[in-house]
């Protein structure tokens, strides 16, 4: 950051909430920093889980960005049945995140996982509830339960989901299948509403 001996800086860690340190040692590969007094305290996020359907690059990238800045705790990766990706690169979405963080002033950081299929993330499902963006509900009222307590979003990939998969998200107890209004959004743009949808319906917008 190119800071000198004596300069100021803001640290997190995604624990102690923020902190001003000032510069008491600067090398080329390392330096000191001494922690002076806490700025911020720590911002935990609601227990909201980002799961989504990897898409091009660029796109990818902007999800996991937004996600961080609209309070997102863990962000998911998910290979469904017309998902086309098959990798994802992790540590780069993770250092994405960590620059989105620092971006919009947060505290916390959260993880982005390993990516994973869609059938076994829901194998063995707990109680944790799932906003399920569903793109045939299209026009249909943008409701969705108010039930508290631990949730996740569920986006799609350009294709949509499969039948074997609306069937299968159906006949769970914890999705709630949602309408994000009457057009069809690209799934970058779907993460952010859904987002903003849950955080004001049952997050720390209210
Ligand atoms: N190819 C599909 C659209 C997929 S959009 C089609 O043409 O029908 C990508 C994802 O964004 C969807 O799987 C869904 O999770 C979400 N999405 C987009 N628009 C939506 C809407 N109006 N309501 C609910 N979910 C939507």
């Amino acid at each position: 950051m190119r800071k000198g001996t004596g300069e100021v800086l803001e640290l997190f860690n995604g624990r102690d909430g923020e902190w001003l340190a000032r510069v008491v040692q600067a090398g080329k590969r390392a330096g000191v920093l001494l922690c002076e007094r806490q700025s911020k305290e720590m911002m935990l996020p609601q227990d909201l889980w980002l799961m989504f359907a990897p898409i091009k690059k660029s796109r990818t990238d902007f999800i996991v960005e937004k996600a961080t800045e609209m309070g997102a705790a863990q962000i998911m990766p998910i290979q469904t049945d017309f998902t086309n990706a098959d990798r994802i690169r992790q540590d780069r979405l993770q250092n994405h995140v960590v620059e989105a963080a620092e971006q919009c002033g947060g505290t916390y950081v959260p993880q982005v996982m390993e990516l994973q299929k869609l059938s076994n993330c829901l194998n063995g499902w707990d109680d944790r509830q799932i906003m399920f963006c569903d793109e045939t509900r299209v026009g249909q009222a943008v409701a969705f339960s108010q039930q508290r307590g631990p949730w996740a979003i569920l986006i799609g990939p350009e294709g949509g989901f499969s039948p074997l998969e609306r069937k299968r998200l159906d006949a769970m107890p914890q999705a709630h299948g949602v309408s994000l209004g009457p057009r069809i959004l690209r799934a970058d743009t779907a993460v952010v509403a859904a987002l903003a949808l849950w955080q004001n319906t049952l997050g720390d917008w209210q």
